[in-house]
Parts: structure tokens; C-alpha cells; sequence
């Protein structure tokens, strides 16, 4: 971060410390404290079947809560714990997080399955299989219950293709997502390679659909496409009435959006599934009434 010039043998030092990397780098060296601190929560976005508006799932969003710079989005930070190699704790945290959301689910009787974002750089830490497995054991969540997306680009490289880590998942029982399918280099190839169980149309495509036909192209061809596979789709993103309408009749599986709901913290969550859904205690699997 510092740039060194020499010149004449006396080495001048010059600032490159713009106010952005330098907030960065002490962003980075603040990361684990704040987990301990309680600063990184996260917040949860509804996910409904498309076809009979049924909530399905939630999907967990980490936040960072700074006491001076105020909200920080995961997107000004993921991308540094990755960098920094502190991503699998980051991990950890809001899985620990959600699997607790969950467990507190079952004990009132409600089947509900969280989703948490995963990198695709945690894909290569040896041990990733046996943290989820005993995240799941300490939190006595089954697999099941719980969906990893695969974000970041979402590209899978060779190593992890040739490797069992994405079967190992599979084999504690929880789906696997293609988070933000159709940008960056996720392929079609590496839908029919890897034992993914679902994709999300990126938030990109959805939510232009409704004023552009390139783009409701493209999500129905992304729905075929996925449906040929055997896999389900999502579309995150949609925030009107008539990308719900177009995506219901192309068939998308489940929905996710402002529309249906913000992303919630835990307590916020908690009154709208009791407005949406007017039952406190519900049978196993049962949050099944009209949204
Ligand atoms: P993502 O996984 O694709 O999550 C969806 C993002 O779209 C979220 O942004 C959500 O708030 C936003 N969103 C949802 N519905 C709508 C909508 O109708 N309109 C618009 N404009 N946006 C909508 P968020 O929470 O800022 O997260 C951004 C990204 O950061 C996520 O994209 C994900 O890639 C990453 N991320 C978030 N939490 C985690 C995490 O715990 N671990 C990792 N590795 N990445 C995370
Ligand atoms: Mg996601
Ligand atoms: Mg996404
Ligand atoms: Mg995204």
C-alpha cells in the first residue's frame, strides 16, 4: 500500500493510502473484534413459492454495525475478509447465526429453511465439511433445513470440481445454490457438472424485466434451461407485481424481493411471518397459509 520509488539510491516513499484502501485496511484489522462484539449480525429476506406465495425459506444477510462509520454493506466488505483470509470465520459467524434462528424455529414446532451465502473461496478450506457438520450437530438443525448459496462470482474452479467438497456437503443433507447465476463466469456447463440443486437468476436480469423484454428473455431461457436439469430456480430481485405475474407464468419456482419483503432483522421477522401467516405454533412444515 505503500509505493517505494528509488531514486538516485535514496528510497522516497510515496502515500498511495487513499482515504478507501486506508479504511480498508483497518476495516480488515477490526473484522474479528467486531464479530466478538456482536457488530456483525444478520438480517433475513423471505423466500415464497411463486405459485401459491407460501413462505419457503429465508435467506440469512450479513451486516456490520460500525460504531463510527454506521452500516457497512457486505459488499464493501465480503470481498475483504476473503482477501485478508478471515472469510471462514465471517462464515462461521452467520451460520452459527442462522442455524440459532432455525433451532428456535423447531422448538416452536415451525419447519422453516435458511439459506447462507457461501463463499466459493471457503470451498477450498480442508476443514469447511466438518464446521457445517458440527454448526448443524451443536444447533441439532438437520441438513435439510438448510441451503448453501455459492456466491462470489460463483465460479467454481478445477480444484473444487476435482475434489469431493460439493458431494460432501450434499452428503450432510442440505441443497446447494448457484447464487447470481447468469453474471460473472458461472456457465451452464458447471450447472450439469456439480450437484447443485437450484440457481438464482440474478437480481440484475429481475429487475429490469418489467420494462425490458431482453430481459424477461433471458430469465425464461434461464428457467428452461434449469428446469431441463432437474434443478429449482429462484429470482431475487422483484420488486413490482408484474415481474411476479411474468416470473409465476414462466414457471420460476420460488421468489425473493422488496416486494415480498425487505431483509428483517430476527424480531421484525418474526411479526411478519405472524401477520402473513396468523399462527404462532404451526405443525412441522406448516407455515402454509396465503402470504
Ligand atoms: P445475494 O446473496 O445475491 O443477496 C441478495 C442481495 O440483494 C441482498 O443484498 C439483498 O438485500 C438484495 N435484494 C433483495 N431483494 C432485492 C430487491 O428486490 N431489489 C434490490 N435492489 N435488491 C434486493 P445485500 O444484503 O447487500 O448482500 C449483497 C451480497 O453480499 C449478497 O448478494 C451476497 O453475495 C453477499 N453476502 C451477504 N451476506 C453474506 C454472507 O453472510 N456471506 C457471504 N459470503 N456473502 C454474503
Ligand atoms: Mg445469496
Ligand atoms: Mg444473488
Ligand atoms: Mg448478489
Amino acid at each position: 500500500l505503500l509505493a517505494a520509488a528509488e531514486s538516485g539510491g535514496v528510497a522516497s516513499y510515496h502515500p498511495v493510502l487513499d482515504q478507501q484502501s486506508l479504511r480498508r485496511l483497518q476495516l480488515g484489522t477490526e473484522l474479528e473484534q467486531a464479530m466478538a462484539d456482536g457488530q456483525i449480525s444478520v438480517v433475513f429476506q423471505p423466500i415464497i413459492d411463486a405459485q401459491t406465495s407460501d413462505i419457503v425459506s429465508v435467506e440469512t444477510l450479513v451486516r456490520w454495525a460500525h460504531p463510527r462509520y454506521g452500516a457497512i454493506a457486505p459488499d464493501d466488505f465480503i470481498h475483504l475478509a476473503e482477501q485478508i483470509g478471515r472469510i471462514g470465520a465471517v462464515t462461521d459467524h452467520v451460520l452459527d447465526l442462522a442455524l440459532a434462528r432455525c433451532r428456535r424455529w423447531l422448538d416452536q414446532d415451525i419447519a422453516l429453511s435458511v439459506a447462507v451465502n457461501l463463499s466459493v473461496h471457503c470451498l477450498t478450506e480442508p476443514d469447511l465439511v466438518a464446521r457445517v457438520r458440527r454448526a448443524l450437530q451443536r444447533h441439532r438443525v438437520p441438513g435439510e433445513l438448510l441451503t448453501l448459496e455459492l456466491t462470489e462470482g460463483s465460479v467454481v474452479d478445477d480444484s473444487v470440481r476435482d475434489s469431493t467438497v460439493l458431494a460432501d456437503l450434499h452428503g450432510l443433507g442440505l441443497r446447494l445454490s448457484m447464487d447470481d447465476f447468469g453474471t460473472g463466469y458461472s456457465s451452464l456447463s458447471q450447472l450439469r457438472q456439480l450437484p447443485i440443486d437450484e440457481v438464482k437468476i440474478d437480481k440484475s436480469f429481475v429487475l429490469g424485466m418489467s420494462t425490458s423484454q431482453g430481459e424477461s428473455f433471458i430469465a425464461r431461457s434461464i428457467i428452461e434451461l434449469a428446469h431441463n436439469l432437474g434443478l429449482r430456480v429462484v429470482a431475487e430481485g422483484v420488486e413490482d407485481e408484474l415481474t411476479r405475474n411474468l416470473l409465476a407464468e414462466m414457471g420460476c419456482d420460488k421468489l425473493q424481493g422488496f416486494l415480498v419483503s425487505r431483509p428483517l432483522p430476527d424480531d421484525r421477522l418474526e411479526s411478519w411471518l405472524l401477520a402473513r401467516t396468523g399462527v404462532r405454533k404451526a405443525a412441522p412444515g406448516a407455515i402454509h397459509r396465503r402470504l
